[in-house]
């Protein structure tokens, strides 16, 4: 097997990983999807359109190239219709190999309130300190073209929302998209509860700067990696043995 090879499959365990986790923690239901970009930037793996996502498993997920076409694939299936959100903002941010598209409850709430935007309540939300665009479209992103005006919304930033509809958010890997996306809802939560108290007072960008000046992502994304990954092993969501884990005692 060569290292691309290997890599690949990998990439596959990681991505089926991440998925059935996000279900685990309900931020992926029926819907949503997790994209990471192939070692040689070929093109994608991604979920099938329509396999549950509490089932996902790595040689289920399918291949597509940057077009969004299938490459690799059992017959019948099918990537999302809105591949092209990972397809196309994939293609305009080279630093970013992981891409997920999911509607969880609260932060998706912010799309749709006038004169309150999402903004950094929590310190891990100081990854979103370049600001968290509304993409004004609700439609599905399920055309090269609707892809593309969501990769100009986004711009440079790591996060949009898409309104009345969801989530993207943009990372290095695929565990520090899951840890992402955890960050992500718990900082919409904080802010809403926040927000019932009383007047909201988010991270000034220096506060936001200082945090990230001290903050080492890459030890943290492996810490949560970890601890998500061990729990939805002892709870028989992830099988050890797609990652490399052993369980003690076996
Ligand atoms: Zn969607």
């Amino acid at each position: 097997m060569t290292p691309d090879t290997d890599r690949r499959s990998s990439l596959r365990a990681e991505v089926a990983a991440c998925t059935r986790i996000l279900n685990m923690e309900g931020l992926i239901d029926y819907s949503g999807h997790v994209s990471a970009r192939l070692p040689d930037g070929s093109g994608i793996v991604i979920q099938c359109y329509d396999d549950p996502r509490s089932g996902v498993t790595p040689d289920g997920l399918l291949i597509c190239d940057m077009d969004g076409h299938l490459v690799e694939g059992s017959a019948g299936k099918a990537p999302p219709r809105e591949v092209f959100i990972h397809t196309e903002v994939l293609a305009t941010r080279p630093e970013v190999h992981a891409v997920g598209h999911f509607h969880p409850e609260i932060a998706t709430i912010f799309s749709i309130v006038k004169d309150t935007g999402l903004a950094a309540v929590k310190n891990h939300a100081a990854r979103w300190a370049d600001g968290i665009p509304v993409h004004p479209d609700p439609g599905h992103i399920n055309t090269p073209a609707a892809g593309r005006a969501l990769a100009a919304t986004l711009g440079s930033c790591n996060a949009a929302l898409i309104r009345a509809h969801g989530v993207v958010l943009l990372a290095e890997s695929v565990p520090a998209l899951l840890v992402d996306s955890v960050h992500f809802e718990e900082n919409a939560q904080a802010f809403w509860r926040a927000a019932a108290i009383g007047a909201v007072d988010p991270l000034s960008d220096a506060e936001l700067a200082a945090f990230t000046r001290r903050f080492d992502r890459a030890k943290h994304v492996a810490k949560l990696w970890k601890y998500y990954v061990d729990r939805a092993i002892e709870r028989e969501v992830v099988p050890p043995e797609w990652l490399g884990y052993t369980q003690p005692g076996l």
